[in-house]
Formats: C-alpha cells, sequence, structure tokens
C-alpha cells in the first residue's frame, strides 16, 4: 500500500511534502465548511469543496515549477498582508506615546511625546516653529 503510494506520488507536487499555500488553503477550507453548517451561508459549503479540489489538483500536479511558483507568489502575497498588520500595531502603539504632528510650512511629519503641555516645535527641516499642546 505503501508503495503504491509513493508510485503514485512520484513526480508530483505532493511527493516533496506540503507547502504554505497548501496548509493555507486547507484552514481555509476548513473554516467555510465549518462556516457553511454554524451560519445559513450554506454557499461557503461549495467554495469549501473548490478549495479542497484546487487542493488535490496542486498536490496531484505534475509541473512541479509552476506549483512552486504559485507557492512562491502566495507567500510573498501573505507577507505583504501581514506586515501591513504589523506595521499598523505599531503605529497604534506609537500614537498612544506620541503626537504626531504636520509642520505648517513643509508637511513634514513630527513626532512629540504625549504629556507635556504647551511646548513651541521646531521641524527638522525647514526649522519653521510652532506652537502646539501635546
Ligand atoms: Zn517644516
Amino acid at each position: 500500500m505503501r508503495n503504491f503510494f509513493s508510485r503514485f506520488f512520484q513526480g508530483r507536487y505532493g511527493s516533496y511534502g506540503t507547502d504554505k499555500l497548501t496548509r493555507f488553503l486547507l484552514i481555509l477550507a476548513v473554516i467555510n465548511l465549518l462556516v457553511s453548517i454554524c451560519t445559513p451561508f450554506g454557499f461557503l459549503y461549495y467554495i469549501a469543496v473548490a478549495l479542497m479540489v484546487y487542493n488535490c489538483y496542486r498536490l496531484l500536479s505534475h509541473n512541479i515549477s509552476a506549483r512552486y511558483r504559485e507557492n512562491e507568489r502566495f507567500e510573498r502575497v501573505f507577507k505583504k498582508i501581514t506586515g501591513l498588520f504589523k506595521r499598523t500595531r505599531s503605529e497604534l502603539y506609537t500614537r498612544k506615546k506620541y503626537h504626531i504632528y504636520t509642520c505648517p510650512n513643509c508637511n513634514q511629519k513630527i513626532r512629540i511625546p504625549r504629556g507635556k503641555g504647551q511646548i513651541i516645535i521646531r521641524c527638522p527641516k525647514c526649522l519653521t516653529e510652532f506652537q502646539k499642546k501635546s
């Protein structure tokens, strides 16, 4: 039986194990399946099936380089999206501790620590001074 499987997968993308895209699609399919069961959004079931079919197609594909490129593209997009979330989170943290002011002269953004009362801010770029509450 094991021999059969190894022969079956020989030369197919799945013989190299699963990649990130495969695992991501699998998780997405399971989530769709669960949501379709627990909510009135029954159509998600078909999306789950479609994702599983696509996953099987990828694992059984003989065109390994194409599947490899697919996974690389996916990883690039995935990194971009998660990077965006990380950035917003650190931005929120910055906003809690600092005021961001814009220079009235050159529109340079200036970060000022909060809670210092009325202060004179000198723009580091054009040296314009303006008064703000921090
Ligand atoms: Zn300025």
